[in-house]
């Protein structure tokens, strides 16, 4: 797709590119996909990847030179607004989110030739080896070692809570490369294959019984020095960068509203809404949603007008997150003794899972930066309590 066809999404009306972008999916996104409670793996979502891919819509948020569909911030939000809401699954998107992006910014002209174009082709699916066991929150603590030896770093350790390593073939990874000094300094940002020996992936499986993450062990791993992206002892500062770009993202209502929709289906269902109580509690949800649309769009109009995010953005990471657990954790009380069926329950809008929803809303207040630590970073940056 030309650089051209590319402007040419960002001069549409708004309207006409939401409903371009809705009726392609609606033709070409599997129905039994749709609204999927867990993390899917290659061999269910693999397919819809590389549908993306051939499109040239795999990467909306890539500039266009380097195979992305270079959307502004405006048509981006667009576009994921119509994927939530249709309920297209997440790709293994570490890849396209993270290790890309980064890449762009911060990779050498060899590394960009080499591993985006097999990015966008689904030759490469990636995971991210940040944590461990004793650096999660506290990530610069992290010991993973990488000690120089020739042209190659021979890495030892052991990372955790790795979202999909075993669908992945490459691993980005934070190691230590020097232990004197300030913590943050020490830390290098490194790239791999999973295929490299030393290198192995056990599956854990979560509270819904998924394995949707695994433990990485480094035994002895040579990975050539050529595989550093931005310097030695230079990773804290890119690992960073990207993980701000998560909070929107993470902030984004939808599902606090596509959940609500599906609490008044069950209620209705239940008879609750004759119920005083019920009702009480199910509109003061009603009005967190409003608040938590309201402050998401407020953060979408800095995007808009081309201004960058703050520290603030994480209270919308914590509103959306807690309101979406205390909006599943109604739906389970809703449902009463039926609660936990697996098979859900049927109401005139298809079929709702509670214990599935309340399982599935308890890692959001954990990744992308725990609530608490969230809490911290307002405390600090945005009140500017004393430490
Ligand atoms: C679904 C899911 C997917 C994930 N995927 C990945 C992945 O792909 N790659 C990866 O590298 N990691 C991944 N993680 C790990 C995630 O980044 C960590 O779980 C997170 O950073 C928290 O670290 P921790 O689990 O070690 O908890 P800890 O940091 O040990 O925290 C334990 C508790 O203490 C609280 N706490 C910690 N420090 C403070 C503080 N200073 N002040 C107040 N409270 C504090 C925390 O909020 C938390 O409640 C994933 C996690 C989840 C849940």
């Amino acid at each position: 797709m030309t650089e051209q066809a590319h402007n040419e999404y960002n001069a549409m009306d708004d309207d006409a590119f939401r409903v371009m972008v809705h009726e392609w999916i609606v033709e070409n996104y599997p129905q039994e996909l749709r609204f999927k409670p867990y993390r899917m793996h290659w061999d269910e979502i693999g397919d819809w990847y590389l549908t993306l891919s051939k499109k040239g819509w795999l990467t909306p948020a890539w500039p266009a030179e380097y195979g992305g569909m270079g959307l502004d911030a405006n048509k981006l939000l667009i576009f994921m607004d119509v994927c939530e809401s249709y309920g297209v699954g997440r790709t293994p998107d570490m890849g396209i989110t993270m290790v890309g992006p980064l890449l762009i910014q911060h990779g050498s002209q060899e590394q960009k030739d080499h591993y985006l174009p097999r990015i966008l082709a689904g030759e490469y699916i990636w995971c991210q080896g940040y944590s461990e066991p004793g650096a999660g929150s506290d990530l610069a603590s992290l010991q993973t070692s990488a000690v120089r030896d020739g042209d190659d770093y021979v890495v030892n350790g052991h990372k955790i809570w790795t979202t999909l390593a075993m669908d992945a073939n490459m691993i980005f990874l934070l190691v230590r490369t020097n232990k004197e000094g300030k913590k943050q300094e020490g830390i290098t940002f490194l790239l791999a294959p999973l295929d490299t020996p030393g290198i192995t992936v056990r599956p854990i499986i979560n509270l819904g019984m998924h394995d949707e993450f695994a433990e990485v062990f480094f035994d002895d791993v040579r990975i050539p020095v050529a595989n550093v992206v931005g310097g030695e002892n230079k990773g804290w500062t890119i690992a960073k960068a990207l993980l701000g770009h998560e909070r929107i993202f993470i902030g984004s209502p939808k599902f606090a509203i596509l959940a609500m929709a599906r609490l008044k289906s069950l209620a209705k269902t239940v008879g609750l809404f004759d119920d005083p109580i019920f009702v009480e509690r199910y509109t003061r949800l009603q009005l967190d949603i409003d608040d938590l649309f309201a402050t998401y769009k407020r953060f979408v109009e800095v995007l808009k007008r081309g201004g960058t995010i703050g520290p603030e953005v994480s209270m919308l990471k914590i509103w959306n997150t807690e309101t979406q657990q205390r909006l599943t954790e109604l739906m389970m009380e809703a449902a009463g003794e039926n609660g936990g069926i697996q098979d859900g329950i049927a109401t005139d809008d298809g079929l709702v899972r509670p214990a599935g929803e309340v399982i599935g809303s308890r890692p959001s207040t954990i990744y992308g930066g725990s609530n608490e630590v969230q809490r911290n970073i307002l405390a600090k940056a945005v009140l500017r309590l004393p430490g």
